[in-house]
This record gives C-alpha cells, sequence and structure tokens, in this order.
C-alpha cells in the first residue's frame, strides 16, 4: 500500500451500498485485508441502549462479509463501554455475542467480563495476559495485547453529535479501546482557579486521545453517518432526532477521514479542538488538503445539523435552576451527561423531586432558597464554604446563658448536596441523588441503578 492518504465519500439507498462504495473507491477490501489476516474491527459499544449509540449492525455485517471475501482467517470484535458497565452486561442485553458468532466472528470480552467465578490469582493472570502496560505521558494505561497482536485493524465508528467535540470523530472511537478508568481525567490537584482559566481537563483529554491513537493506527477507518443523531445526542432520547444523512466517509487514515467528516457536516475542521490540536501539533493544515478524495463532490454536499447545547445553563430540567460560576471542559461535560440523563431517564421521578437550586463551578450564583442545594463538583463546594446559605438560623436553647434562654442559633444547613469530584463521575452522582432524594421518590432512577451498581466492579 502506498502512503497516499485517501479519502471517500459515498451514499446510497442503504448503509450496505454506500459502505461497500466506500471501500472500492479506496481500491477494494482487498488492498487493506490480506488472505489469512487477522482482523479487529473497533465498534461503538456504549451502554446497554442500541443504536445508534452503538454501531450501527447493518454497516457492522457489511464490513464482516467484505473481510472475509478478502480471505480473513478471524475477524475479532470489540470496544470498551461506558463507565462501569461491563461487555457482558452490554452483550447480554443486546444479545451482541450470539449475533456476532452467526456472522462467523467474535465477540472480544475485552474486559474479561465474560470469566465470572475465577479466583484472584487467575484474574491477574488474565489481566496480564490481556493487557500490555504502555506509558502514557507520565501516566501508565493498559492497552488490550489483542488490537496490538491483530494483522488488520479496522476502524468502523458511528457518527452523532458530540457536546465537546461537535460530533464523534474516528479518534473518540479509538479512544475507547482502552478501559474507562484510563479515559478518566483529573485535573491538577490544589490548582482549582487555574485549572478553570487554562482548561486542563480539554487539554489533557485531547493529549490523551491523541496518544491512544498512536499506539495502534487503524488501516481503515470507516465513519458511518447514513443515520447520524442530532440534537442532545445518542444517550438521551429526548431532545435527539435520527437524520437520515445517508453518507459514509472511508478512509486510509483516521485524522483524514474526520476532517473530512467534519467538512461534510458543513463545521471548520481547524475551530475543531481534537482536529485544530492535531493540525497545530503534527503535520499542517495543508498536508490534509492534500487527500486524495474520491466518490461525492464535497463541494456539492451542503448538509446542517443540530448541535448539542453547549452551555450548561441552556439545559432546561424541570425542578432545577442551574446557578452557574466559572466551569472547565470537565464539569460541563460529565453536567451533560447528568442532566440530560435526568431528562430522559427520570421523567416521572422529577414530579416527585422539590424545586432544587443546582450550584456548579466556582463562585456560582446565589441559590433560589436555602432549601435543596445541589454543589455539583469540587469548586462548587469549595468556593461556597463561607457563603451564607451554609448555615441556617434556628430558634433555640442558649446554653451558655443560666437558664438556657431561647435564643436564635446558626446551624449548619443539612438541606444541601455535595456531589465531589473534579469532575464527579455520573454513576456516583446518581447514587449520591438516590441515597439524598430516597428510593421511594426516584423508582425510575433506582431501577435504572440497580443494574447499573451491579456491574461497578467490573470498571
Ligand atoms: S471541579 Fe469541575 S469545574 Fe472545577 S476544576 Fe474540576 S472539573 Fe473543572
Amino acid at each position: 500500500m502506498n502512503n497516499e492518504v485517501s479519502v471517500s465519500i459515498t451514499t446510497g439507498d442503504n448503509p450496505k451500498d454506500a459502505v461497500i462504495k466506500g471501500i472500492n473507491n479506496l481500491g477494494g477490501i482487498s488492498k487493506f485485508i490480506e488472505k489469512d489476516e487477522t482482523v479487529f474491527i473497533k465498534i461503538n459499544l456504549t451502554t446497554i441502549t442500541g443504536f445508534p449509540s452503538n454501531v450501527n449492525f447493518n454497516t457492522l455485517i457489511e464490513v464482516i462479509k467484505l473481510c472475509k471475501t478478502a480471505g480473513a482467517k478471524k475477524i475479532y470484535i470489540g470496544s470498551f463501554p461506558f463507565e462501569n458497565l461491563s461487555i457482558k452486561d452490554v452483550s447480554d442485553e443486546l444479545g451482541l455475542k450470539e449475533f456476532i458468532e452467526y456472522y462467523d466472528s467474535e465477540l472480544v470480552f475485552l474486559d474479561n467480563s465474560d470469566k465470572i467465578k475465577i479466583s484472584k490469582e487467575e484474574k491477574l493472570k488474565l489481566q496480564n495476559d490481556s493487557f500490555k502496560e504502555v506509558e502514557v505521558q507520565d501516566f501508565i494505561i493498559q492497552y488490550p495485547k489483542i488490537i496490538l497482536n491483530t494483522d488488520k485493524f479496522i476502524c468502523l465508528n458511528q457518527v452523532n453529535v458530540h457536546p465537546l467535540f461537535d460530533i464523534h470523530l474516528s479518534l473518540l472511537n479509538l479512544f475507547s479501546c482502552i478501559p474507562f478508568k484510563f479515559r478518566k481525567i483529573f485535573p491538577k490537584e490544589n490548582a482549582v482557579k487555574d485549572n478553570i482559566i487554562t482548561d486542563q481537563y480539554k487539554k489533557k483529554l485531547i493529549s490523551r486521545i491523541l496518544d491512544i491513537y498512536e499506539i495502534k493506527k487503524p488501516n481503515l477507518v470507516i465513519n458511518d453517518l447514513f443515520y447520524f443523531m442530532e440534537g442532545a445526542g445518542p444517550f438521551i432520547y429526548k431532545d435527539s432526532k435520527i437524520n437520515p444523512i445517508k453518507y459514509i466517509v472511508c478512509g486510509n487514515e483516521a485524522i483524514a477521514t474526520d476532517y473530512i467528516t467534519l467538512k461534510i457536516l458543513g463545521l471548520n475542521p481547524k475551530k475543531n479542538f481534537l482536529m485544530s490540536h492535531w493540525i497545530e501539533k503534527n503535520i499542517g493544515i495543508s498536508n490534509l488538503e492534500k487527500i486524495n478524495l474520491s466518490g461525492e463532490n464535497l463541494e456539492d454536499i451542503n448538509l446542517t445539523f443540530k448541535q448539542c447545547k453547549k452551555r450548561i445553563e441552556d439545559i432546561y430540567v424541570q425542578k432545577l435552576n442551574i446557578k452557574k460560576g466559572q466551569i472547565c471542559s470537565g464539569c460541563f461535560l460529565q453536567s451533560y451527561y447528568l442532566l440530560n440523563f435526568l431528562k430522559t431517564f427520570m421523567l416521572k421521578d422529577l414530579n416527585y423531586l422539590p424545586q432544587c437550586s443546582y450550584l456548579i463551578g466556582t463562585n456560582p450564583l446565589e441559590p433560589d432558597s436555602p432549601n435543596n442545594i445541589i454543589l455539583y463538583g469540587d469548586c462548587a463546594i469549595k468556593t461556597t464554604e463561607k457563603r451564607e446559605f451554609r448555615t441556617i438560623e434556628k430558634e433555640g436553647r442558649d446554653i451558655k446563658t443560666l437558664f438556657l434562654k431561647k435564643a436564635i442559633m446558626e446551624k449548619k444547613n443539612k438541606k444541601i448536596l455535595e456531589v465531589p469530584g473534579c469532575p464527579p463521575n455520573l454513576q456516583d452522582t446518581l447514587n449520591i441523588f438516590l441515597r439524598y432524594f430516597k428510593k421511594s421518590n426516584l423508582p425510575a432512577l433506582n431501577f435504572y441503578m440497580k443494574k447499573l451498581n451491579k456491574t461497578k466492579k467490573n470498571g
């Protein structure tokens, strides 16, 4: 294969036609897969909901079939899911293992969640056998050996909107080649103000995404936007919509494929955080402009779509009044998922909740009342320690006086819910909500969390 960077934009009546055309435009599947090679197909496998949070199975089937026609010896398929979900959970819920086996391929339980009832020693051995430790900047992460060892690596990425990076690019898909715990970003400790001004969270996140991409670059990248989730995003059914855009973008290089994908969606790659970082750091925009483009004419495509809300205070959730201070991308992103989760899965529960003030960031705005205040994140907790609403005045007996005279006493306000973390994680936050507002008031959340908590140990 020569080093020319090639990308193809295709459309069709269905994803099957579009993906076949796309790969043919790049020279056909045999240009990527040789006889008797092993292949790993990295898909989106995020939650126990189906498509488009996860891969489009129609496209996946076609890619499997193409690999088979090229003579692939073995086809592995996999990804790590969101937060503490295990692959087994997602697979059991969606019947994924059986589905993939039906197409003579193998769903890889990268997290070994299919191995139950094994001893600690066996678990440790399995861990050592399955992962290679890789140093990423000053951080050791575990990368699955099976991805490193397969002959060819395909990234099949379902494109949807994304709250921080505009759309779910293939670089984000490749980021979930590693377990969620290694994708977590912790801004520098004790430097809250600095963290926010310089947005340490976003900087570190982008660096880590690009570092993971460098560990093993895919040979073939397929950005599938035949069906594209616009609006709030794929986990959020309430304010989202599937838009049949009917395009698939394939390429032999992830950055170039993402670059063209942004362009066909009418987005400026230079303004995309991930892409602009890459352009600055590595190759310069001129190289990307030399992409060998085939298929549909980029200039003729004029797509528009509804993006995610970019300001947390613009997300309306019944019973929550958002009082924002200065925030960084960490609290924005986690809060985005939390607020939209509440809107989607707790619609009924919200009726039982009292009106709450949701304070987020450093020096947030004043709460509406001293009752039911949610302090989201370490910044909100720390910078409000001395605020008036932290204490309430109550009539009591003054023990310093001889006859315990009646007096107005200052007491700690107990109607405050602190959600610690920098940023807080979604599952912990939901558990804190359950404890504070009581399970009986949140039946839908209680039901959901029973399922989610069961898998926490596998994260
Ligand atoms: S608590 Fe939130 S806003 Fe503050 S530095 Fe951490 S992630 Fe950023």
